[in-house]
């Protein structure tokens, strides 16, 4: 697909580090026409997310405060970001979630930092851009708990048996580029409901020796068809308005 195409069907990476890339790829990325929800790991991030969207009207700014960086030091920038969000009126929070796999050691202070930004996402009617590792039961207890569904879990990899529930909570999950190296990323998108279905990079992360980036959202939808046996068309169709839905407070 070329890019003249993306941009007339207007598709989206639902997740990408947009402030990790210097500028001549954040350029590049520009020219893919997709609308670029740009996710956030801390304050300084959140803050140069805030000044790409303000350069490049493809780019929607998430500020968020990342699993990995919370600790007793940081917990306190939550308020600073929850501040960032209100003053520029974000109406999307991330990168936001529980690990228990990867920072099990600060699993209660990412309990009290979730929490702050789910209140902040129901208050505010945001989006959630969620990274839920071996929590997704506890995740999805505390988003009914707080009467939250605006919200996708980022490149799912939870039990098939909560997809059901993800759809009827309104919820999305994100399918990422490792689909095209990794068997068990098929499973979920041959199980998963079409509908909850949001293609995500990621970028820039080197999984497994591939390099996310933007410019594989075309390879995602492409693998999407072949597992749900669509044409290319017919699956674009159907994430173009999965995307619609989930974007619909932006
Ligand atoms: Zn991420």
């Amino acid at each position: 697909m070329t890019a003249l195409r993306f941009r007339a069907l207007e598709l989206a990476d639902t997740h990408c580090h947009l402030h990790e890339y210097d500028e001549r790829d954040v350029l590049r990325i520009g020219r893919l026409g997709l609308k670029v929800l740009a996710v956030s790991d801390d304050y300084e991030s959140s803050l140069r997310t805030l000044v790409l969207s303000r350069r490049h009207l493809w780019v929607v700014p998430a500020v968020g405060l990342h699993p990995w960086s919370v600790d007793s030091e940081s917990i306190r920038l939550v308020d600073k970001i929850i501040d960032l969000a209100l003053e520029h009126g974000v109406k999307a929070i991330g990168e936001v979630g529980l690990d228990k796999k990867f920072a099990p050691h600060t699993i209660d202070l990412q309990r009290i930092v979730f929490i702050k930004f789910v209140e902040y996402a129901r208050a505010a009617g945001a989006v959630l851009t969620i990274h839920a590792v071996n929590t997704w039961r506890e995740v999805l207890e505390i988003l009914e708990r707080y009467d939250v569904n605006s919200a996708v879990l980022h490149w799912y990899t939870g039990p098939a048996e909560l997809l059901s529930r993800i759809r009827s909570m309104g919820m999305f999950i994100g399918v990422n580029p490792s689909i095209k190296i990794q068997e068990k990323h098929r499973r979920v998108v041959e199980k998963a409901p079409l509908e909850i279905l949001l293609p995500e990079s990621d970028g820039p992360y080197k999984y497994r020796g591939l390099m996310l980036d933007p410019s594989m959202i075309k390879d995602v939808i492409e693998w999407i068809a072949k597992l749900k046996g669509l044409s290319i068309e017919e699956a674009t169709d159907v994430i173009r308005d999965n995307i619609r839905r989930f974007f619909r407070s932006l």
